[in-house]
């Protein structure tokens, strides 16, 4: 609190991320969702090519190359794609344009009960109302409850956070349909990682009212460089720049927009990387379960996993946090008693399991 800060700040709840180490602190970190595998070599070589001198100039408001890029790879024009620094920017941007502020109307943004957290801070910070929509047993999101209920948006992570679990393109269809004069935004952050997934993206040619939103943080290995993107019809993205430019008309660098461009066009990294990592994924479900955890199939890359009678999440993420094993415990109800745990390279997993073997007491007397 401060004297300085006006009401809004002093009231405000921010989003809080997990915990990052201190640089060349060495941790298994299996807490934020990062991709285990380095970024495209494309982008180094862009790196290493780039012309320091460049940078004097601003660079392109639209980022054009990285929209260009997406647009190739998608099958759709670049003036479908809105892009942003990290997709959470991409969100808030989109609370800005498309769900109406508590002001102005009664009717809420809907979003599932649990998902990720920072939606329902945008909604606080931005004065918009938001529903929270109980989930079905399981953590099932369920496309019926999204029809025949008011509201002013709705917001869907898809496959959700942090359950991991995906809704299929007819149930998006489904919402769709039933919402024609509400813009609903699907958050595709993990969706590279779903098997046999289809991307609502493939529908914006169908539905004016569909925004889907991407990161280059998970599926790429570029956390760091911060660059998310939207694919929706001209007139929502047409939206999107006006929010921007009344606030920020340079949100992505030039040497992040090349980087960007160079990683999306690179499909053989890509593809590579995200073979190997539902590989390992598939793995940490099964001995997770052969110790007697509980855990839905996930579609992303981490799993949400309950561990076994006689030891809590809580203690179970403390006691790995010791052995220096990052994963991330969210002390709220209902998912206090699960872990959220990112999937890593083999050989981290291996690490991460022996640890559990030794904190749950399976495998000890083998
Ligand atoms: N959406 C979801 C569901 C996420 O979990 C995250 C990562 N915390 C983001 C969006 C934001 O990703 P970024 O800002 O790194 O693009």
């Amino acid at each position: 609190m401060s004297k300085y800060w006006n009401k809004k700040i002093n009231s405000a709840e921010p989003y809080q991320a997990g915990e990052q180490p201190k640089d060349g602190q060495r941790v298994i970190k299996l807490n934020t969702n990062e991709n285990p595998y380095p970024p495209s070599p494309s982008c180094a070589a862009v790196l290493r090519d780039f012309d320091i001198s460049e940078l004097r100039l601003y660079p392109n408001t639209d980022a054009a190359m990285v929209c260009e890029a997406v647009a190739a790879v998608e099958g759709i024009k670049p003036s479908n794609v809105f892009v942003g620094n990290g997709s959470d920017e991409v969100l808030a941007l989109c609370w800005q344009t498309f769900f109406e502020k508590k002001t102005e109307t009664d009717k809420a943004v809907l979003a599932p009960a649990i998902s990720y957290s920072f939606y329902p801070v945008y909604s606080s910070f931005y004065d918009v109302r938001i529903e929270k929509v109980p989930l079905k047993e399981g953590f099932a999101v369920d496309p019926e409850d999204y029809c025949g209920r008011e509201n002013c948006g709705i917001a869907i992570a898809n496959p959700n956070a942090p359950t991991s679990i995906a809704i299929g393109k007819d149930d998006i269809r489904r919402i769709l349909e039933a919402n024609p004069d509400s813009v609903v935004l699907i958050d595709e952050a993990y969706a590279a990682f779903a098997e046999g997934y289809e991307s609502a993206a493939t529908l914006i040619g169908e539905y004016k009212n569909l925004v889907v939103v991407r990161t280059l943080s998970k599926s790429y290995g570029l956390a760091g460089l911060r660059v998310g993107y939207a694919i929706a019809d001209e007139e929502l993205i047409e939206g999107l720049k006006r929010a921007r430019d009344s606030f920020n008309s340079y949100p992505v660098d030039r040497l992040a927009q090349k980087i960007a461009a160079a990683a999306i066009l690179d499909r053989d990294t890509f593809e590579r990387n995200r073979k190997a990592l539902i590989a390992t994924r598939n793995r940490l479900t099964d001995e997770l379960r052969g110790m007697g955890f509980t855990l839905p199939d996930s579609s992303a890359n981490f799993v949400f996993a309950k561990p076994p009678e006689g030891i809590s999440a809580e203690t179970l993420y403390k006691n790995l946090k010791a052995k220096g094993i990052l994963v991330r415990y969210f002390n709220k109800p209902v998912i206090n008693e699960y872990l959220r745990i990112s999937i890593g390279t083999d050989g981290e997993t291996d690490e991460f399991l022996e640890a559990v073997r030794e904190e749950t007491g399976n495998g000890k007397d083998c």
